[in-house]
């Protein structure tokens, strides 16, 4: 299997966006993973445990829709593995064919309020609205897991980010930049609303001007069923 162009290019993407999340803090460690859909039904994905920072073009892995890794087997990533959340991303896949990319990360606020029970709400700042719509809460399960996997990709039917609570969100895009710039406004909104409660809770938008949001985002080409979600939140 050769590498072409466009996949040589989605290597080194995904390399420098998984730099740019560890610099802003959106992953620390071995966490997090980044996955790109390519031609014949085969993905693009991380390595598993693995520190994302020092990630190179040639250490990124190959895997078919069943999560098989099918090359190119290269000396750099002959002994890795592809990322445990292979199944999240997978299934994510099969429900929308209109996903390029996907991230995972473990952004500290998006986390922190899931753990103290607080939504996270987009209705707080335009740009989410605009660019995320609702944002799903998962029921809790084992990371790694199928279980994990299909509640994710079920979500993902009518969502572009999923809050995982106690650790992390997953997000989906057309393509890297795409669902690397949503996961940035979704974590600038969880530390929005953090701040908001600690200077004494919300002074909600207008339910009008939360329309008016809701029909720039479906002019944009951006609406979603679950977007009225947000006049009832
Ligand atoms: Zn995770």
């Amino acid at each position: 299997m050769t590498i072409d162009m466009n996949e040589k290019k989605l290597r080194e993407d995904m390399c420098e966006i998984a730099r740019m999340m560890y610099v802003k803090g959106l992953i620390c460690g071995p966490a997090g993973n980044i996955s790109a859909r390519l031609e014949k039904g085969l993905f693009l994905l991380t390595p598993s445990i693995f520190f994302k920072q020092r990630l190179k073009p040639d250490q990124l892995i190959i895997v078919d829709d069943k999560g098989n890794k099918v090359g190119p087997q290269t000396h750099a990533n002959r002994d890795l593995m592809p990322t445990s959340e292979t199944s999240m991303h997978l299934q994510t896949y099969q429900n929308r064919p209109d996903v390029g990319a996907i991230v995972h990360a473990h952004p500290s606020f998006c986390v922190a309020l899931s753990v103290a029970g607080k939504k996270i709400r987009p209705q707080v700042l335009t740009e989410a609205m605009l660019f995320l719509g609702a944002i799903a809460e998962a029921e809790y399960q084992t990371p790694t897991s199928d279980e994990l996997g299909a509640e994710v990709g079920r979500l993902m039917l009518n969502h572009d980010c999923v809050l995982l609570p106690y650790h992390g969100v997953t997000v989906a895009g057309k393509d890297m930049w795409e669902a690397c710039a949503k996961l940035e406004v979704l974590e600038q909104t969880a530390q929005i609303c953090t701040l908001v409660e600690q200077l004494g809770g919300e002074k909600p938008l207008a339910q009008a001007h939360v329309k008016d949001m809701l029909k720039l985002r479906q002019n944009w080409g951006l609406a979603k069923p679950s977007d009225s979600d947000l006049l009832h939140q």
